[in-house]
């Protein structure tokens, strides 16, 4: 048979084109099927990329725990490759009783439980241990069987659990350092003030049991003078202006007393409650330490009185809110107070200025300031009109002081003003207070004066200039006047007292009420005294030299305080006697009631020396100090001198006329004689007359005049 070569041909050639089409049609399956495979894996790539970049462990676990895949942050924890970790037994990576949990807590996921994330620790390869909190994922689609899987994430709480660990170490030396403190703490809510907790030592600060304060407010102890200052301070912290604030306040103690404690508050939150935590330190002694320094500053130790700066300080106070005229100052200064310093001692003058300003004290009102402004000065700021209270303080300072075998006896000299202008300064108030105590030594001491506007020019003015008083003595300007005395019964001059002028070259004739106070504070009073007992002796010298018809007249001559005291005083005297050559029976010296009595005893011992010289001793200004009889008996006196106030009002006065009649008839029968002074109408003469007392001294006869008059006058009798 024969087949045509074209069919045979034509059969290849489909077979070949089969072929062909065939593998042409597997080529392109073959190009499908590896793009579907590209994708696949592209996808693949791009999930764990994105699992790789997970900061937490993700594994996917078999049945039986072993792992199957991980993330990047798995190898990390563990420090393992994927070849290491893939096909290890994650429980064995747990330690120690972890593993019991972690199998535990897989087993019950795989069963489908939902279990909660688990803490555990696991060991890394370089054994480092890693606290992870573990949970536990059964995917939906894995039906039960040999293929199930297991999603275990694990994420890193190590750091987290050291945050709460070293909190809670925190918390715990917080506690420790807080029931140990040296310093009372206290926790307090800020919302209630209530205290949470409080420690040992705030305990025993305030006397009490922590029991017993914790529930309580601070407040509650807080001395209600304290409580209000505290207030704006707590609202700001409340409020968060401020975290902090420090408050000095007194806390009262469970036994009444308070303790002064430095507050210390800052807020801190514990648990959403806002805390102050409260340190209270016991400042009790460091305060009482300052107020002491700050006492100290402000007052005199000596009498504990305020001193002159807190006194101006008071003053300037007082003054800034005062109406016209309602803050008055007395300026009380004691007599003849640095004589008996300079005598005595300073122990004595310290324990005089003591008694007198106790003495000051009680006669004051509590409202009244009494301050120590220096030395011998006292000062009085107080309200109102100042009259009565002067009065009552002079008084006050009277009664004898005793001080060892001392009986002192002291006055002063006191001045008032009050503030007169608008807008008197302290300065302003205290010279007026000051002129006008003055004014009160040169009346004679032992009373008092109001200011007087323009009466400070020419007194004080006078008085303030010792180096120019002193100066004056030396060249002369200070002259002894002569005044007679004079027999009442005969009218005849016994004898002359001699009283000091100073001719001022600018100023005239100065009384000594002008000079004396200030020679008699300064001690240029022994000078001036000095002066006149030699002047007026060489004066009398010099009349009996040329037989003067009156030369055979005595000399009385006054002596102060400070010169009676002066232990060179008698030996002045025996001096001045001798230089003239005049005999001691022609002097007499008269020496105040108040001189006297300033000290008893050492007057009693001068006397006695000035007696033995065989000159007469005088008792001048009688009736104005605390004429006692004792003391008349005490001194070897033989005349008194009644002052001239009494006489004044004798036969006008029924009171005055009772005390002249009194001081003679008790000098009658002391012995004594009398000696009237101001005796200025002849009504005065016939009454003393009556009363039969002895002598008289007073304008009547004779003012007090110089030398060269009582020459003239009497050469023509
Ligand atoms: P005194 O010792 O009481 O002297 C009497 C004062 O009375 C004198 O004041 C005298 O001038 C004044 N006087 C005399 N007669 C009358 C009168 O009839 N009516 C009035 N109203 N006054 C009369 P003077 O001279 O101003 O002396 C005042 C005081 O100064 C004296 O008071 C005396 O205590 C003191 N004094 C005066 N000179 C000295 C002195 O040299 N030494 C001392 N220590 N004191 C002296
Ligand atoms: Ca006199
Ligand atoms: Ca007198």
């Amino acid at each position: 048979m024969e087949l045509g070569i074209d069919v045979i041909a034509a059969f290849v050639a489909v077979t070949v084109a089969v072929v062909a089409f065939a593998l042409w049609s597997m080529r392109r399956q073959e190009l499908a099927m590896r793009e579907q495979l590209d994708a696949v894996e592209a996808a693949e790539a791009e999930v764990r990329r994105l699992l790789d970049e997970l900061p937490e462990a993700v594994l996917l676990l078999d049945l039986d725990g072993l792992v199957l895949s991980t993330n990047a942050a798995a190898l990390a924890m563990f420090d393992l490759g994927r070849r290491e970790l893939v096909d290890t037994h994650l429980v064995d990576l747990a330690s120690g009783e972890d593993q019991v949990s972690l199998a535990a807590g897989l087993q019950r996921a795989y069963e489908g439980d939902d279990v909660d994330p688990i803490q555990i620790e696991m060991h890394a390869a370089n054994r480092r241990r890693v606290l992870v909190e573990a949970s536990f994922h059964l995917p939906r689609h894995t039906v039960a069987g040999d293929d199930r899987r297991l999603v275990v994430r694990l994420r890193d709480v190590s750091e987290r659990e050291q945050q709460v660990r070293a909190l809670d170490q925190a918390r715990r030396r917080f506690q420790q350092a807080f029931q140990s403190a040296p310093t009372g703490m206290a926790l307090v809510r800020v919302d209630d003030g209530r205290i949470v907790d409080a420690n040992q030592s705030l305990a025993e600060m305030l006397r009490r049991q922590v029991h017993d304060l914790v529930g309580c407010t601070l407040r509650e102890f807080t001395h209600p003078d304290d409580v209000r200052a505290a207030q704006p301070h707590r609202a700001r912290l409340e409020l968060g202006i401020v975290d902090s604030f420090r408050i000095d306040q007194r806390y009262r103690r469970r036994d009444g007393e308070y303790v002064w404690a430095r507050t210390r508050v800052s807020a801190a939150e514990d648990d959403g409650v806002m805390l102050a935590i409260t340190h209270i330190e016991d400042v009790t002694e460091q305060r009482r330490a300052a107020e002491q320094l700050r006492y100290a500053a402000r007052h005199d130790e000596l009498t504990g009185l305020p001193n002159r700066a807190y006194l101006m300080h008071i003053l300037h106070d007082r003054l800034a809110t005062a109406e016209l005229g309602e803050v008055a100052v007395l300026f009380v200064d004691l007599d003849h107070f640095k004589t008996i310093n300079d005598s005595l001692g300073h122990e004595v003058g310290d324990q005089l200025l003591q008694t007198v300003a106790d003495r000051l004290r009680s006669a004051l009102r509590d409202h009244d300031l009494l301050a120590r402004f220096g030395g011998d000065e006292f000062i009085v700021v107080m309200k109102g009109e100042p009259i009565d209270v002067a009065e009552r303080l002079r008084k006050a300072i009277h009664p004898p002081v005793i001080i060892g075998d001392h009986e002192l006896f002291i006055t002063a000299s006191i001045g008032y003003s009050t503030n007169h202008e608008p807008g008197m300064s302290p300065n302003d108030l205290m010279r007026d207070a000051d002129a006008a105590m003055y004014r009160a030594k040169a009346r004679g001491r032992d009373c008092h004066e109001a200011y007087e506007a323009g009466g400070f020019e020419s007194g004080v003015q006078a008085l303030r200039t010792s180096g120019e008083l002193r100066r004056g003595i030396e060249r002369g300007e200070v002259v002894p006047y002569y005044q007679p005395i004079v027999d009442l019964a005969s009218g005849r001059v016994l004898g002359y007292e001699v009283l000091s002028r100073w001719l001022h070259p600018d100023r005239g004739l100065l009384p000594p009420n002008d000079y004396l106070p200030l020679a008699e504070e300064t001690g240029v009073l022994i000078e001036l005294g000095t002066r006149m007992l030699r002047d007026s002796l060489a004066q009398l010298a010099q009349w009996r030299a040329v037989g003067h018809p009156f030369a055979n007249c005595f000399l009385s001559v006054n002596v102060g305080t400070r010169q009676l005291v002066d232990p060179a005083f008698a030996e002045i005297v025996v001096d001045a006697l001798a230089e003239s050559g005049i005999d001691a029976d022609s002097l007499w010296l008269e020496i105040t009631e108040t001189a006297l009595l300033s000290d008893v005893k050492s007057a009693t011992v001068a006397l006695r020396e000035l007696r033995s010289l065989g000159l007469h001793l005088s008792v001048d200004d009688f009736g104005t100090g605390y004429s006692s009889l004792t003391y008349l008996k005490r001194f070897p006196i033989e005349a008194i001198k009644i002052d001239k106030s009494f006489v004044a009002g004798l036969g006008i006065e029924s009171d005055d006329t009772t005390i002249v009649e009194a001081v003679v008839r008790l000098g009658q029968s002391l012995g004594l004689s009398v000696v009237a002074e101001g005796l200025e109408s002849p009504l005065q003469l016939s009454r003393l007359r009556d009363l039969g007392c002895d002598r008289g001294q007073g304008y009547l006869f004779g003012r007090p005049r110089p030398a060269s008059l009582i020459e003239r006058e009497r050469a023509g009798v």
